[in-house]
């Protein structure tokens, strides 16, 4: 089996290459052609020797991940893919246009054992990890393809980051070393279901990146009712391990916050929203939760939803709502895998 050279650090490559009685700048080309280039295959990289090109095509694979579909909104500038893994799995990503620059959302897993209700990544629970070279590609083959700069990723497609620790880390890492593409820490963010001990560990990291804190219930029992994991980590520990990352990094936790008609959007829950986050130093994002055809939840209508957004905002809190992107291609978490693989039972 050849080994994955695309999952190895500036460091480690430079180990391999030494290995190979070649000098350490050598590795330093052949990371800009695999990490900033986003080569893949050894034979662009023009700069090396063609007997150097082939040991490496020998010991070394360049993990690709193929286009199995892709889908371009009408509505507003956003474009969905779909990728097929060596193994036959499929992942999806997201590409946004903004004023600001280009955001990716990534997938973290195939599939996901977190279990939240409304939630179509986890209907058949977590099929593997995804290795850090999965994760980076998604990012270059979406350059690649569009022909688009990246300059924000948001890890929030399939998969729970925090539960693919050690490699979710690095990727960080590689993503935004100057070596590579460069991105940077602060234009990072990834969304957690609230996996206590891996949050604080994440806050001693020393990272930059923004952390998202799926919120989605404003007490222990109502959170509960929607997610699982919180039968397992409370609350109150949550917010605690929440706070421990701001004091340690400077970086204000955002909640997200998916709105469900007659579960999570009521007076009261404003009112408990507002006790909860009052006294933080944080920014709330509503999502009108995405109907998924396996779960029986609705949106509230837009009118309901920015009542409750109006509501927060009057009592002091710092929120918003997330405005709909690519609805009409899927848009929403692990909507386009999901469809897929049901056409593929159903055919
Ligand atoms: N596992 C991570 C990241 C993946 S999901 C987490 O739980 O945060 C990214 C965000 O989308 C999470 O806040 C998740 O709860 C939310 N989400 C998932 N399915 C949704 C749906 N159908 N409608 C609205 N938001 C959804």
């Amino acid at each position: 089996m050849k080994k994955d050279i695309v999952s190895y650090s500036c460091e480690e490559l430079r180990g391999e290459i030494e290995k190979l009685g070649e000098k350490a700048y050598r590795s330093r080309q052949i990371y800009a052609w695999l990490h900033e280039k986003g080569a893949v295959s050894f034979d662009e990289m023009t700069n090396l020797s063609r007997g150097l090109r082939e040991r490496l095509s020998q010991e070394y694979m360049i993990v690709r991940l193929e286009l199995a579909a892709h889908q371009i909104s009408r509505k507003d500038p956003t474009e969905k893919f779909l990728f097929e893994l060596s193994d036959g799995n499929q992942i999806e990503s997201v590409l946004m246009k903004y004023n600001y620059g280009n955001s990716v959302c990534i997938s973290s897993q195939v599939g996901c054992r977190m279990g939240c209700r409304f939630c179509a990544s986890t209907i058949d629970g977590l099929e593997r990890n995804l290795t850090v070279s999965e994760m980076l590609r998604q990012v270059y083959e979406i350059q690649r393809i569009s022909g688009e700069r990246v300059s924000n990723i948001v890890v929030m497609g399939t998969g729970e980051p925090l539960d693919n620790y050690d490699n979710f880390v690095k990727f960080v890492h590689m993503v935004s070393d100057e070596h590579g593409l460069h991105i940077s820490q602060r234009n990072i963010t990834a969304s957690t279901c609230g996996i206590v001990p891996n949050m604080r560990r994440l806050a001693e990291e020393g990272l930059q990146i923004t952390l998202a804190l799926s919120l989605h219930g404003s007490s222990q029992e109502k959170r509960r009712r929607l997610m699982p994991v919180a039968n397992k980590y409370k609350l109150s520990e949550v917010m605690e391990a929440c706070d421990y990352y701001f004091q340690k990094t400077g970086r204000r936790v955002t909640f997200e916050y998916s709105l469900v008609e007659g579960v999570n959007d009521k007076d009261e829950d404003v009112k408990e929203l507002t006790v909860l986050l009052k006294k933080r130093k944080c920014h709330l994002n509503l999502i009108p939760v995405n109907p998924v055809r396996e779960r029986n939840f609705k949106k509230p209508d837009s009118k309901k939803a920015l009542e409750f957004e109006n509501k927060l905002e009057k009592n002091g809190i710092n929120v918003t709502i997330r405005r709909e992107r690519g609805s009409d291609i899927d848009g929403a978490c692990g909507q386009l895998r999901r469809r897929f693989a049901v056409e593929k039972k159903e055919s």
